[in-house]
């Protein structure tokens, strides 16, 4: 199968890295010029769980896409999503399979401008990864994804990809329900994700604050109150139990979520619209408010402006 990764950042890489190890005709793409030169000029470097490596991969910028592929897997940030099928639409063939594995909510409507609905698989991944720099991929921890078929009727050509995708070590499966996984784990980055750059602290000191259980339980409600228009019941306790779960220092709890680091760290601009913001948005359309994600939609907005983020 012919894959492209449309968007070769952190998890791109990763996922890259992982089906050319594992044999697969794998292509790159991204618009980061330095990245781009790196990758050209020494490989993807990669340094998994302290171990160095590097592949030679290909890497095209997006305007230099002419041929379509199998599979394009997508990983850019939720903002650059639109830009870049726009950008790769060569890539996009009448039977291309495009699997969207980006954190958050709402990117059904962006790809389906490009990509016809039978053709579009959608997912959600613990995988995490890093950069270094340039061309330099940092990999570390275990992680799994899921995926499914967005309209009915196509589970087998999804259950190739999660086939195709688990013998490259991505622990990939199939799951008949994962706008559940989806939402649950937008809930988490719900809660912890925005508070945690405006806050400027890591995921253990905001999890240790007396106001943590209050602003955790009344997110998940939030999130809990739009899936359940869309007909995904979420378990609250659980999921309320799930995000406390990664505060400790033996979980996750040293971290600085990335919305930290895109915001706080780098100056970039955020996925929050499609995070809280998508669910601020959601609830209006339902008739009703979700005030705690559109206050915090709102704080970051304005913390984007006032640190210049681009
Ligand atoms: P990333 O920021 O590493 O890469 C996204 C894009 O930004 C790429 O095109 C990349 O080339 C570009 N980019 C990165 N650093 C840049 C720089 N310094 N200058 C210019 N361009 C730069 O994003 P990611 O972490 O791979 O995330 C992709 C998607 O996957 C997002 O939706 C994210 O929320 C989700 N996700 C990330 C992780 C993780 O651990 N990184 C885990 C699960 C899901």
């Amino acid at each position: 199968m012919k894959i492209a990764i449309a968007g070769a950042g952190a998890m791109g890489s990763r996922f890259g890295y992982q089906l050319k190890k594992a044999g697969q005709d794998v292509t790159l793409i991204d618009p980061w010029t330095d990245h781009v030169e790196a990758i050209r000029e020494h490989g993807l470097q990669v340094d998994y769980d302290g171990q160095l490596d590097s592949v030679e991969i290909p890497i095209l910028y997006p305007q230099e896409v002419t041929e379509s592929y199998d599979l394009v897997v997508c990983f850019t940030k939720a903002l650059g999503l639109d830009a870049m099928l726009a950008n790769i639409k060569p890539a996009l063939g009448e039977h291309t399979r495009v699997l969207c594995l980006l954190n958050g909510l709402g990117h059904e409507k962006t790809v389906e401008k490009y990509v016809p609905a039978e053709n579009f698989l959608i997912g959600n991944t613990i995988w995490t990864a890093g950069l270094d720099g340039p061309g330099k991929a940092h990999l570390y921890g275990s992680g799994s994804l899921a995926l499914q078929n967005v309209v009915p009727g196509h589970e087998e050509q999804a259950k190739e990809v999660a086939e195709l995708l688990d013998q490259a070590g991505l622990n990939a499966t199939f799951d008949a329900n994962v706008r559940y996984s989806i939402y649950r784990k937008a809930a988490l980055n719900g809660c912890v994700n925005g508070v945690c750059a405006l806050l400027d602290c890591n995921l253990g000191s905001f999890g240790s604050t007396d106001s943590a259980p209050v602003i955790i339980r009344e997110v998940v409600s939030e999130f809990a109150a739009v899936a359940a228009q869309e007909g995904i019941i979420l378990d609250q306790p659980e999921v309320v139990s799930y995000v406390e779960s990664i505060f400790s220092p033996d979980s996750i709890g040293e971290h600085f979520p990335s919305l930290h680091q895109d915001l706080v760290q780098k100056g970039r601009l955020t996925e929050i619209d499609f995070i809280n913001g998508a669910i601020a948005r959601q609830a209006v359309e339902y008739g009703f408010r979700a005030p705690y994600c559109e206050l915090i939609t709102l704080l970051v907005h304005s913390k984007e402006q006032i640190l210049g983020a681009k």
